[in-house]
């Protein structure tokens, strides 16, 4: 074939099957807020609905199906408080009303009638009420102060302030002011909040979560990810905890179920609760978390993993408890496995190195830009110098108060003695009076949680990696750390501490004005008084750069728009935000190009290839006899179990229902490609990729497999 000859067919190729819709448009990148929803044309990318039935602040509208159910989204799907999210989004309750000898996480929960439901102590689903850009109240109490350290207080100040104030005005409601963009905007959120949450529908964790770990952030996916709950509330429609006279919650809006599901190329939106993420940041920010926080997170946890594990070999009890965390850390440690790979694959601290270059130029072109904005990307790069020299110091000390009870004691007991010098009006919430109750409450479970020896391990884990840190290695406690010739016996020495011995010993002397701080001798407290001071100086210059952050980034973000001549999407912060896309394949790699849509012949495939893939043998005994039902894919002949998508989410994004041109449910999305870890920094359409369970799965699942009737007859598809 001649060269130019097959260039033509190619541009004509492209043509044809551009106009006939065979190639989908690319959305745009990012997270959409309520208030920006209408402003993005969805009817053009593919909606076939009015947007006011998305959003509509004066008529119920999807957005009031949605919730906020642990750290992740659900959505209602009957009228009578029915929610559907992911099963690992709710394993921790699973885990948490489940023994060893009726343990639902094995095999799975379903309750026919009403009465059957579990109550889940602890669970919640937070509803958004309404919003109110409120920048005007926070930035002004913020530019009042003069020093730049004070600034980020006087922000929280004022936020817990307007938190205060609607929470009086309407106490039904739960108020959170969020920052969308940094020194710039900040908005109040109306919340209700839900707290009557029962377990209605959980398949068995060979279901929910087959693949493991090998398969989390991993397409092709086979994954039943998915669950249900319901909501309750009182008879007058209170949110009241669990109480057997409560009714379900009739909420506002339901989602109503597409059997029929999406195929290749479909339209979809989401809508849910991503978390965090950092696009707008400069190159400088990437570069911190890069060399400092993603790494030492990601080796911490796995060490933490592999040490959890070894220890529930031998003891199920053990790794029954601690399964939920071990998850927890797996699900970030490959997360910020991925998101290395990603930057450094990407090159993204250059490619924003030489953005901000571009844009210094484009400031310096203009007199009046350059009067303006000229030394903030300067600045910036010179606060970010300061906090690479604080390196890994405040990710260590947090590490230490999330993983070692006896160093939260040690430091509960010093926070506390230096508290209670001061006015009760200036002491930490924690530590007025009115809060006691929780203190002791703490203290008591932490001295049952705590397990000696396994408390050693992880400190000496963690001390004795920190000492070693070019930022650590000379400041005091590891300066001397690093001198000591018998580690095992300093920390036996460290752990023979009388004080922290028991309650009977801790809690009086706690609880005793007499006692001063100075007076303890004790080894554990002294040494924890070093690492307390260390962690006090951090927070200090971290407040400096917080405060100085908070004013060069609403400048860095204003020349920018300038410069790119548009308006941005905030980055993700918890609120709920749309995001529309197609389902798309795409190419993770060279020579490789992932199908947009799994099956259940790949599940089969899968269950050989070891634990990870252990399956509901039913399922195997279904498929043999192919009786898929209604339930199969048209096209690939086969039941379709998961599919990707090509839409910006986040962590948070969990459980958010997957909805077709019509607002009608056809997945529930759980994931996303290994690829797509990088999200949060950078969204592409080459590589960004969500991942949902098929509805078609869901429906079958729960018919054919399990016969759960009446739940199917909830859903109005039987
Ligand atoms: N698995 C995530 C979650 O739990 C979703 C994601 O990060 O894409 O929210």
């Amino acid at each position: 074939m001649k060269k130019n000859n097959g260039l033509l067919k190619i541009v004509i190729l492209f043509f044809v099957t551009f106009s006939l819709g065979l190639l989908p448009p690319k959305p745009d990148e990012g997270m959409f807020p309520l208030s920006d929803i209408h402003k993005i044309n969805l009817n053009e990318k593919g909606l076939k609905i009015s947007v006011d039935e998305i959003y509509n602040p004066n008529a119920p509208s999807m957005v009031d199906a949605l919730v906020r159910i642990g750290g992740c989204t659900g959505s209602f799907v009957s009228d009578e408080g029915l929610i559907i999210t992911n099963h690992h989004c709710v394993f921790g309750a699973v885990q948490r009303v489940s023994t060893l000898e009726q343990n639902y996480l094995e095999t799975g929960f379903y309750a026919p009638s009403k009465e059957k439901e579990i109550p889940v102590e602890g669970l919640t689903a937070r509803i958004t009420v309404s919003y109110e850009d409120v920048s005007k109240e926070v930035l002004e109490a913020a530019n009042q102060v003069q020093d730049v350290s004070e600034r980020s207080k006087a922000i929280s100040k004022k936020i817990s302030e307007i938190v205060n104030r609607e929470q009086a005005k309407d106490s039904t409601i739960t108020a959170e002011v969020s920052e969308m963009f940094v020194g710039e905007q900040y908005v109040l959120f109306r919340y209700k909040v839900l707290r009557d949450i029962r377990l209605v529908y959980v398949p068995p964790r060979t279901v929910g979560e087959f693949g493991g770990e090998s398969d989390n952030w991993i397409y092709p996916r086979h994954t039943g990810d998915f669950s249900f709950v319901r909501a309750y509330v009182s008879k007058d429609g209170k949110a009241i905890p669990y109480n057997e006279k409560n009714v379900p919650y009739r909420p506002r809006k339901f989602i109503r179920v597409n059997k029929n599901g999406i195929d290749d190329g479909d339209f979809v939106f989401l809508l849910g609760y991503p978390g965090r993420t950092f696009k707008h940041f400069p190159s400088y920010f990437v570069e911190y978390h890069y060399n400092y926080q993603l790494p030492y997170i990601q080796e911490l946890y796995s060490w933490l993993i592999n040490y959890y594990t070894k220890l529930g070999e031998n003891d199920p009890e053990f790794a029954l408890e601690i399964s939920s965390t071990i998850k927890g850390l797996a699900n970030t440690e490959k997360n910020y496995r991925g998101k290395i790979q990603g930057i450094r694959n990407l090159n993204l601290i250059d490619k924003k190195r030489n953005e901000e270059r571009e844009l210094q130029k484009f400031i310096d072109s203009n007199p009046e830009l350059r009067d303006k904005y000229g030394n903030v990307i300067k600045e910036l790069e010179e606060v970010y110098q300061d906090a690479f020299k604080s390196g890994r110091s405040l990710f260590v000390l947090n590490a230490l108060r999330m993983f070692s009870e006896q160093f939260k004691l040690a430091n509960l007991f010093i926070d506390y003695k230096i508290e209670m010098n001061k006015p009760e009006a200036e002491r930490k919430a924690d530590y007025k009076e009115a809060n006691k109750n929780k203190i002791i409450n703490d203290i008591n479970d932490w001295f049952a949680e705590r397990d000696l020896e396994i408390d050693k391990e992880i400190f000496s884990k963690i001390i004795f990696d920190a000492a070693k840190f070019d930022e650590l290695k000379n400041l005091e406690p590891f300066k001397s750390i690093n001198q000591i010739k018998d580690k095992k016996q300093f920390i036996e020495e460290l752990y023979s501490s009388e004080l922290l011995k028991n309650q009977e010993s801790f809690t009086p002397k706690l609880l005793d004005d007499n006692v001063k701080i100075e007076d303890i001798k004790d080894p554990f407290i002294r040494f924890v008084k070093q690492l307390y001071d260390l962690r006090n100086d951090e927070l200090k210059k971290q407040q400096i750069r917080d405060g100085k952050v908070n004013i060069l980034m609403a400048n860095f973000n204003e020349a920018k728009r300038r410069w790119l001549n548009k308006s941005f999407v905030p980055d993700a912060n918890s609120t709920l935000r749309l995001t529309y896309g197609y389902v798309k394949g795409y190419s993770p790699r060279d020579a490789v190009y992932y199908s947009p849509i799994s099956s259940l012949k790949g599940m089969i495939e899968k269950s050989y290839w070891g634990t990870d893939y252990r399956i509901y043998e039913k399922i195997k005994e279904i498929y043999q006899r192919g009786d898929l039902g209604e339930y199969v894919h048209p096209k690939i002949k086969d039941l379709p179990v998961a599919f990707i998508y090509n839409t910006d989410t986040s962590g948070g994004n969990s459980g958010s229902p997957i909805l077709d041109a019509y607002g009608r449910l056809v997945g529930v999305n759980f994931d996303r490609s290994f690829e797509a870890t990088i999200n949060d920094y950078a969204w592409s359409d080459s590589y960004s990729r969500s991942i949902g369970v098929d509805i078609r799965f869901i429906l079958w699942f729960a018919d054919k497999v399990t016969g759960a009737k009446e739940l199917l007859k909830e859903l109005n598809v039987n």
